[in-house]
């Protein structure tokens, strides 16, 4: 799937639209999502353009990958959930239900996150 920029990550990225940022770093942005699920929710992003975890992982650079992850381990410090237990998500496609077509890890604590997924019907 070849990246769109008209995403609205993208946007925030570009500074059009405003976040709520939790922190930034040379590579990553991590800003709390705007309908949160728990107390704690958090989105973390790549400054570059991939839309998921697998192109990410295939053509980011190893300072890229490294300054995520460790973004995301930091989020989930300061956030103060790494104590208590967080969920990260990344959904892909159509099948994960990816509605932003930009690589995004959300962070989510704060309360119970409940089961991994609904059974199928
Ligand atoms: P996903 O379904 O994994 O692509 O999740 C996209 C997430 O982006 C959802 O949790 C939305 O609530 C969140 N979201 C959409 N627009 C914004 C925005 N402008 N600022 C922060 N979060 C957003």
């Amino acid at each position: 799937m070849a990246y769109d920029d008209s995403n609205i990550f993208a946007k925030i990225l570009r500074g059009e639209i405003p976040n709520d940022m939790v922190m930034e770093t040379e590579h990553t942005l991590a800003f709390n999502d705007i309908a949160p699920q728990r107390p704690v929710h958090v989105l973390v992003i790549p400054k570059g353009a991939y839309v998921s975890s697998d192109d990410f992982s295939a053509r980011a650079s190893d300072a890229e990958i490294a300054d995520f992850f460790r973004t995301v381990g930091e989020v989930a410090r300061q956030r103060g959930v790494a104590e208590s237990g967080y969920r990260l998500i990344s959904n892909a496609g159509e099948d994960g239900h990816q509605e932003v077509p930009h690589f995004h890890m959300h962070v989510i604590g704060g309360a119970p996150a409940g089961p991994m997924l609904k059974k199928q019907d």
